[in-house]
């Protein structure tokens, strides 16, 4: 017999993607429950920490920097860094498409009827550095929203309160789905643990004490529960043969929420499960010195003065440059042998062109307080997170004298493999070439 039906569609997981989901049921007028697992305190899931960067093409903030974008080329920069090349390509290629024509047309409109505003410089986030169907994006297309995540997450939070208000939706918390339910061929629930209440901070590890069960139908299931960034367990098992080994040691970018659970329980409820194998992992990750969830680690962004050099001290090879290839940079930096790699820059560098990733690291931006954007941005110093990363940071290392630090950077690792020599004649022909307007290194020009 069909169960009777609690809401016409239940949302599982209250992060960006069941928000938006939830806030455009709302405005079709139907009745929705979202289910969550964290504590209310956590609605918005991952989005609130992210740095909020969209990707648009041909914005008004690109052409007024004068850059050239069009559907063409973002539909040629997807296709070589997608590299689609398997039959269970056929709907994420017809995605990929709709995506990128979104992305040129009403995604950037859509956004700002909200209230959506972006900052008026565009990133270059993964240039590539190969030829023109190589990976990577051409031009710059990361449009980093005013007030990071968590301005991108406002408008959908106060659309889906607006919906909790005309008694559309409930949002249920402390809810972990364990189970979908299925009738006659077709997913019409989910079944799972009630968890015991939870204090915890927000993105902070919340208990998992289970107090009870529960059971929801409707003829609309919507799972959007984020991915699986933050069990390395699976991510081991996924990994991709193209990128070497994984490596022992692993930082989350994500909170420990982002547990990867509803695959399986999908997988078992008959969902068709495509591309385990393609992953996204950035390398320039650093232990968080004030770390909100389990093995936090945040992704530094460094401009291209730094001079970026594997575990023995040998420069990563053209176009392995920060933000050009990071997948490429992780097959390499797996091949070498050491899977940790090292930045040495100046503090005029570290002032000028060390950011870190995140909302909470980009206070000023998060904020929208465009007096501390000026000041920590413009005037003299470090932004003070990344001042705060340089003094507590396990990973950093600060002196006057080479020397002295490339044995400080050989006693952090497990074998000294650093030669002082070699890393002086190193520096010294880096700032041979930045001395002068011409040069032949491809990440400063
Ligand atoms: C630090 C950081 C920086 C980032 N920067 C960017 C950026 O600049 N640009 C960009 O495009 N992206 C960025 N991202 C990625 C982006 O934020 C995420 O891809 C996106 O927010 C994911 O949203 P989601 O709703 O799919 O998943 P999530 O935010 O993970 O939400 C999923 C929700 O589902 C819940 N859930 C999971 N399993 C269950 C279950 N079994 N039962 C009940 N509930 C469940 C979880 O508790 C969670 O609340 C960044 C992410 C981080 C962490």
């Amino acid at each position: 017999m069909a169960p009777s039906m609690d809401a016409e569609a239940i949302v599982i997981g209250a992060g960006l993607a069941g928000l938006v989901a939830t806030a455009e049921l709302v405005d079709a007028g139907r009745r929705v429950i979202v289910v969550d697992q964290e504590p209310e305190g956590s609605l918005g899931g991952q989005a609130f920490w992210s740095f909020g960067g969209l990707f648009l093409v041909d914005s008004p903030e690109q052409r007024r920097l004068r850059v050239r974008d069009s559907v063409e080329l973002a539909w040629q920069d997807w296709l070589g860094t997608a590299g689609f090349d398997r039959d269970e390509d056929h709907w994420p290629r017809r995605w990929a498409e709709a995506y990128v024509e979104f992305a040129a047309g009403e995604k950037r409109s859509w956004l700002h009827d909200q209230g959506v505003r972006f900052l008026p410089n565009p990133g270059w986030a993964e240039r590539g550095g190969y030829d023109a169907t190589g990976h990577g994006n051409s031009v710059p297309r990361f449009h980093v929203t005013w007030g990071t995540g968590p301005g991108l997450l406002e408008p959908f939070v106060r659309r889906v309160r607006e919906g909790v208000a005309r008694g559309l939706v409930t949002l249920r918390h402390r809810h972990r789905v364990d189970a979908l339910t299925v009738t006659a061929g077709a997913v019409d629930g989910v079944a799972g643990a009630l968890l015991e209440h939870s204090r915890a901070a927000r993105g902070a590890p919340s208990s998992r004490q289970e107090v009870g069960e529960f059971r929801l139908h409707a003829p609309a299931v919507i799972a959007s529960a984020g991915g699986i960034g933050a069990n390395h367990d699976l991510v081991r098992q996924n990994w991709p043969q193209r990128l070497g080994r994984p490596p022992q040691h692993m930082l989350s970018g994500v909170p420990d929420h982002v547990d990867g659970r509803m695959v399986e329980i999908s997988r078992t409820a008959g969902a068709s499960l495509i591309n385990p194998d393609r992953m996204w992992h950035y390398t320039e990750g650093i232990e968080n010195w004030s770390p909100i969830w389990s093995r936090h680690g945040i992704r530094i962004l460094p401009g291209p003065s730094p001079l970026w050099l594997d575990g023995s001290g040998r420069r990563l090879p053209v176009p392995l440059f920060p933000g050009f290839d990071t997948l490429g940079t992780l097959a390499h930096i797996m091949q070498t042998g050491h899977e940790h790699t090292w930045f040495v820059l100046t503090q005029k560098m570290i002032e000028r062109e060390f950011a870190l990733s995140g909302s909470e690291q980009n206070p000023d931006l998060t904020g929208k307080s465009i007096p501390k954007v000026l000041r920590s941005r413009v005037l003299d110093g470090a932004p003070g997170p990344v001042e705060a990363f340089k003094r507590h940071g396990a990973d950093f290392i600060v002196e006057d004298d080479l020397g002295r630090l490339v044995s400080r950077m050989n006693a952090l690792t497990d074998e000294p493999l650093l030669d002082g020599g070699d890393l002086e004649r190193e520096i010294r022909a880096r700032d041979n070439e930045i001395a002068n307007p011409f040069t032949k290194g491809s990440s400063i020009n």
